[in-house]
């Protein structure tokens, strides 16, 4: 799996404590610098000369410097057979080359293919040799925009203790029990009959005097209109 660290994570240092590519703990912490790829566009740049792209690729290229990342025992020793393989072949050639001009004829026609198969046994030799540094030996490359140092094929130990250095939320929080969701409780129908006290108790009935016959006159100003 790739594991994704933040550049500045790396910068300062917060890496985990087994290598990336075995899980194991480090037995070595070495400085090691990570390389942003080459965008393939750049590549067209090749048509104009290898110094225009090599100009335009050196600028692009984003680096984040990690002052201690993790290496186990194991990865010093693909290091060392990545570096023998490398250096090997690059001899190799050379070899084969001072050989040939010293075997064949100035003249013959065989010598431009077989010097051609010992150049590309050069280029591949530098290219094993290349991965011999700390950066690739990680497998470990920066974005394109210089934010995030990719690990492929890292080891799940590797990726543990990463998520474990990555500050943010808990994933477990804990929230508080979501309502149940039941029926509504309702009170029990039909409704309890209220209680009512006794009835009051009446006293005797007011004794009103004799009626009045009639009103007594009245102003007409306080008729209403
Ligand atoms: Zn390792």
């Amino acid at each position: 799996m790739t594991v994704d660290l933040p550049a500045q994570a790396v910068t300062a240092g917060a890496v985990p404590e087994v290598c990336a590519r075995h899980g194991q703990p480090a037995t070595r912490r070495r400085r090691t610098v990570f390389r942003s790829y080459t965008p393939k566009w750049a590549y067209v740049l090749l048509l104009f000369g290898v110094l225009p792209f090599a100009i335009v690729a050196a600028v692009l290229q984003k680096r984040v410097k990690a002052p201690t990342w993790p290496f186990c025992a194991d990865c010093g020793r693909l290091r060392t057979r990545r570096l023998l393989i490398g250096v090997g072949l690059v001899v190799l050639a050379v070899v084969g080359v001072v050989a040939l001009s010293a075997l064949l004829a100035p003249n013959d026609s065989t010598a431009g293919p077989i010097v051609l198969v010992f150049v590309l046994l050069l280029i591949a030799g530098l290219g094993v040799a290349s991965t011999a540094g700390n950066g690739p030996l990680a497998s470990g490359h920066v974005s394109n925009d210089g934010s995030i140092v990719h690990v492929r094929r890292a080891h799940d130990r590797f990726a543990e203790q990463v998520a474990a250095l990555q500050p943010g939320p808990q994933p477990h929080q804990a929230y508080p029990p979501y309502p149940q969701a039941g029926p509504p409780q309702y009170p029990p129908y039909p409704p309890a009959a209220p209680q009512y006290g006794p009835p009051p108790q009446y006293g005797p009935a007011p004794q009103y005097g004799p009626a009045p016959q009639a009103w007594p006159d009245q102003a007409q100003g306080d008729q209403p209109r």
